[in-house]
């Protein structure tokens, strides 16, 4: 891609409404823009990295079992009056009336939607186990939105709903999230811990939150230290078998937000591996029983022939959030540093002189050889001055920066820089290319 070509509204200035550093750099890369309070528009370099990061999202989910469907934005509020979340849910909701004055809503989340959908096609145990999940957007209107995506209005959410004869049927179900959940943010560069939580209004009595180490976290988190050292289940992990062991190691040490917080229980921690810190929630499951399968009557005929309430849960995961907390857990004082996984593009090509026939041909040439290797470029073939490229470059961190100027086209070398560490060697194009593919 010729950033001549590209759509990169890069700003100079810090802007002002962004508190915090994410949100500060995804409007300064050009990644989006505020439409409305809490409502964003996701320009072409955001838009590859949220792509990319649903794709991971997807790429677990199946694994994992998981079936993926779509389901509408706007629900009717039928289904919401059945199962009482109706009037429960609150302010939150966004309530909409259509021209037949027939009652609406844009689905802050999708239970009695999905639940529908099941008790209009399952009757049998036989089908069972399911899963089925979606990538939509949301909408909950947030009395505070702010830092951006990370707590916007309108935003993007995997929502996974497993449906179970039984209760140890439901632990499998949620016990194969909960490790899909560790694989897919780990992924993304991320360092999650599973932390014991509050159900909320989507109800039921198991849950648990990932959540991320970071400064600008909403929630004040403690755990044990230990759960920053265990191994993440690897992609040979064999999902039909039993994952208890790994729930279990994963759930042993201590880890609670504020409100599961047990101060007795944290003191029990030996004090050097004691953390008390912020975080940030990118995922949260929950195990909920029956709650919605009893008043929506999702029902299956069991091994005796009775017809039994269905078990489920429900999984969530904000793709959009998760793009700005990668780069609360990943930046630095000139940008962002993408990790390879959802990097925009694998890595930018400067061309220091455009119009100078041979640094063109240097640099176009070498596009296409990376290009043609599967590597997605971003060829910087602008007329600017060397330190504002490089500037730019920086800030949109992605994780290789290749440079080639007349000096180099001379002598058939270029410069490769790794973003995240800074390190640059002069390399002939040959040995570049090679590095890179
Ligand atoms: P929070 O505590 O931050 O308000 P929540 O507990 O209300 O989030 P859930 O209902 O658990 O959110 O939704 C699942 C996931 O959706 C969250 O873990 C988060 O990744 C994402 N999410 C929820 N609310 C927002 C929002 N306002 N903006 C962006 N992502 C969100
Ligand atoms: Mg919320
Ligand atoms: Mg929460
Ligand atoms: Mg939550």
């Amino acid at each position: 891609m010729r950033l001549s070509r590209y759509f990169l509204p890069i700003l100079k200035e810090d802007p002002k409404e962004a508190e915090i550093v994410s949100h500060r750099l995804m409007l300064r890369a050009g990644m989006i823009r505020q439409q409305s309070a809490g409502i964003y528009s996701w320009l072409p370099l955001g838009k590859r990295v949220l792509d990319k990061v649903s794709a991971i999202v997807r790429e677990e989910q199946n694994r994992a079992g998981a079936l993926e469907i779509l389901m509408p934005t706007i629900q009717s509020a039928d289904l919401w009056i059945e199962s009482g979340r109706y009037n429960d849910y609150g302010q939150e909701m966004l309530r909409i009336r259509d021209r037949h004055d027939r009652a609406l809503l844009y689905g802050p989340t999708a239970e009695e939607m999905v639940t529908d959908i099941f008790r209009s096609h399952v009757r049998s145990y036989r089908d069972l186990p399911l899963n089925l999940y979606h990538l939509q957007w949301k909408f909950r209107d947030e009395v505070r939105p702010r830092f951006g995506v990370m707590r916007s209005r309108e935003f993007l959410m995997k929502d996974a709903y497993s449906f179970d004869l039984d209760y140890e049927g439901a632990r499998a179900a949620y016990n194969r999230m909960f490790v899909a959940y560790l694989r897919t943010f780990s992924r993304f560069g991320l360092q999650p811990i599973p932390m014991r939580a509050e159900t909320g209004p989507i109800g039921g009595d198991l849950s648990h939150e990932f959540i991320i180490l970071a400064d600008t976290g909403e929630s004040a988190v403690y755990c044990d230290k230990a759960l920053l050292d265990l191994p993440i289940p690897g992609e040979d992990t064999d999902f039909t078998a039993d994952l208890t062991p790994i729930f279990d190691a994963w759930t042993g040490p201590y880890a609670a937000t504020d409100d599961m917080h047990d101060p007795a229980a944290f003191e029990a921690v030996p004090e050097e591996r004691r953390v008390s810190a912020r975080g940030i929630e990118i995922g949260h499951i929950f195990y909920f029983g029956t709650k919605y399968s009893e008043p929506m009557k999702a029902m299956v005929t069991n091994q005796d022939g009775e017809m039994v309430p269905v078990h489920m849960g429900s999984y969530g995961i904000g793709p959009s959030r998760v793009v700005a907390a990668i780069i609360e857990a990943s930046h630095d004082d000139a940008g962002i540093i993408w990790p390879k996984s959802v990097a925009p593009f694998d890595l930018g090509l400067v061309n220091l002189k455009p119009g100078d026939a041979a640094t063109d041909e240097i640099a176009e040439g070498l596009t296409v050889r990376l290009e043609k290797a599967g590597l997605e470029v971003l060829y910087d073939d602008v007329d600017a001055r060397a330190g504002a490229k490089f500037a730019t470059m920086d800030l949109i961190g992605l994780p290789t920066q290749l440079v080639v100027g007349p000096r180099g086209a001379a002598s058939g070398e270029v410069e490769v820089k790794d973003r995240a560490t800074g390190a640059k060697e002069t390399l002939s194009l040959d040995e570049a290319v090679n590095r890179l593919v």
